[in-house]
């Protein structure tokens, strides 16, 4: 009896508990809504928190640094990373590269006690809420399909039937907005970036 009184105590003291603030948070969204760019903001803003670097396959873009936008691997080295497990998800992303989210560096700043931040595409988000469920999903959100398709077109880093073929799935990934656990709409970059890390420091439960 007495045995069966202390785990009851114990069951309720564990369930009213207040979830602990999220040490690992994915920031996913839509093509073009402003993923990298709100990223990048929190990495010179906010040195506190680890922005994961992934692994891809692309080549790299003129500007991006080894290390730090990604680590730039062919695909026997990507092939290797993945058999032997040493990516926490991976995703190949508009049909085109690979792209994976290193599990040493991650791991290492959730043990320390640090905030992770992932940018990744939304497949990547799914694998990272079943690989570790305590993860927070962001959905960054365009102000309207408007704008978002005017970033994808302005920035003209994608030829038209790439910018087309995007686009439609651009409108898949909006429907997934659902399985996340938050949105932040992406109208002004500083102010995106600053609700995605005051998300990082409640003890708000998840929504
Ligand atoms: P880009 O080639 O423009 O840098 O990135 C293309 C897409 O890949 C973006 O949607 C970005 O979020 C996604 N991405 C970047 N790194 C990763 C990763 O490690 N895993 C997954 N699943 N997606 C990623």
């Amino acid at each position: 009896h007495q045995r069966e009184r202390l785990y009851d105590y114990l069951n309720d003291r564990l369930s009213s508990r207040q979830p602990a603030p999220a040490k690992l948070i994915v920031l996913a969204g839509p093509t073009a809504v402003g993923k990298g760019t709100v990223a990048n903001h929190i990495r010179e803003n906010h040195p506190d928190v680890l922005l994961s670097v992934s692994a891809t396959t692309r080549a790299p873009r003129p500007g991006e640094e080894e290390g730090v936008s990604y680590f730039f691997v062919d695909d026997s080295e990507f092939d290797r990373m993945v058999e032997e497990g040493e990516l926490l998800e991976w995703a190949t992303v508009h049909n085109a590269h690979r792209y994976g989210t290193p599990r040493g560096p991650v791991e290492a700043a959730l043990a320390a006690g640090s905030s992770v931040l992932l940018e990744i595409d939304i497949q990547g988000a799914r694998s990272v809420r079943r690989a570790m469920p305590e993860a927070r999903l962001v959905f960054l959100q365009p102000p309207s399909w408007e704008e978002l398709v005017r970033r994808l077109v302005g920035r003209g880093t994608e030829s038209a039937s790439e910018q087309a073929r995007r686009l439609e799935t651009a409108k898949v990934e909006l429907a997934s907005v659902d399985e996340f656990d938050y949105q932040v709409v992406n109208g002004n970059v500083g102010e995106a970036a600053q609700e995605v890390v005051d998300l990082m420091k409640t003890r708000k439960a998840k929504r």
